[in-house]
């Protein structure tokens, strides 16, 4: 089968790797799509340096065959099924999995290619092979949609983990794609008002044109939006955590979704937080119960057309180097690559 390998900032090549071989628990899939993510466009980008490296981790596809030792029970998916899958490792023996914190496991993440290629994802590839409790049917949703399955997972542990409740008013800071997504599944979730604060007035026109209730610069958010119940911090740029605290009212809870610069902190005054009462949850990828979520709303259709106005374009694997370049440019929501996009 032919796999897309990353050999060097702004390189990408397809080359021929055996199928991966079926194990008992295993299940493997025909992939119709896979979404390019911040990982993706920063090994391209020459941001992270591990070549080669073969990625994607956003992938969706048919099940093609089922192992021995999990074929038919309830809730497997059958050959044929439309799948998202995790392509995470749980290990389930670390220390954190143990917990149930199985988002945050301690075994190192990826594989290696048949020739020592290391993988992290392999979902840029004709098949993937993943643990079948680690695929999620969504019914006959669009391929594209499917491929989503892990972004909707990571934001579905966001709301969880925020504790959100119907009625509650939201506000998002960021309104790329990650914020886009905490407004589609706020929205399902019950939330209203939901607003978007962001710097770019392209952005902000398109989370309106989406369905955000008023849309603000981080400047004028606070007299705009006036106090919220949650906010969600999904762009990780300095003074965000300020502004996420400056926004929340009384019992509000901020969410630190997107990753921050390792060496930035944040003024923040301990007493306000004890007399407002202010909780600030940290959230980091996704929990198999997400995945539930996750493809229940994919196979739903309820935030349908929110992921259709987030796909910037499509590709078969055979161009995936001008999908790589599209992801690298700006401003872009999510590229995908495969035959069923
Ligand atoms: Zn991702
Ligand atoms: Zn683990």
């Amino acid at each position: 089968m032919k796999i897309a390998v990353v050999t060097a900032p702004g390189a990408v090549e397809l080359r021929d790797e055996p199928r991966p071989e079926l194990g008992a628990d295993d299940v493997l899939v025909e992939v119709g799509a896979c979404g390019l993510c911040t990982m993706e466009r920063r090994l391209f980008a020459g941001e992270k340096q591990m070549y080669p490296v073969a990625p994607g981790h956003e992938a969706a596809g048919h099940i093609v065959e089922v192992g021995a030792a999990v074929a038919g029970l309830p809730g497997v998916p059958e050959v044929g099924d439309r799948v998202s899958v995790d392509l995470l490792t749980r290990c389930g023996a670390c220390d954190a999995c143990r917990r149930g914190h199985t988002a945050l496991c301690k075994r190192p993440q990826g594989d290696r290619l048949h020739d020592g290629t290391v993988s992290v994802g392999a979902g840029l590839a004709e098949f993937v092979r993943v643990p079948a409790k680690q695929a999620w049917a969504v019914g006959d949703a669009p391929m594209a949609h499917a491929s989503m399955g892990e972004p909707v997972a990571c934001v579905a542990h966001s709301l969880r983990l925020s504790g959100l409740h119907a009625w509650d008013r939201v506000a998002i800071i960021g309104a790329g794609f990650m914020g886009r997504l905490h407004l589609a599944l706020s929205r399902v979730a019950g939330a209203s008002p939901i607003g978007l604060v962001d710097v770019s007035d392209q952005r902000l026109q398109e989370a309106r044109d989406a369905g955000a209730a008023w849309t603000a610069t981080p400047d004028t958010a606070v007299a705009t939006g006036g106090k919220q119940d949650v906010v969600f911090v999904t762009a990780g740029t300095p003074g965000t955590v300020e502004l996420a605290l400056g926004l929340c009212d009384d019992g509000g809870t901020v969410v630190l979704y997107g990753a921050f610069p390792k060496d930035l902190f944040a003024s923040v005054a301990p007493d306000a937080i004890h007399h407002h009462e202010h909780s600030i949850v940290g959230v980091y990828s996704q929990e198999p119960e997400d995945w539930r979520t996750a493809a229940g709303l994919i196979r739903s259709g309820a935030i349908a057309a929110d992921l259709d106005a987030l796909v910037t374009g499509t590709y078969s694997l055979a161009d995936v180097g001008d999908a790589f370049a599209l992801a690298d440019s700006n401003p872009v929501f999510r590229v995908l690559v495969g035959p069923g996009v």
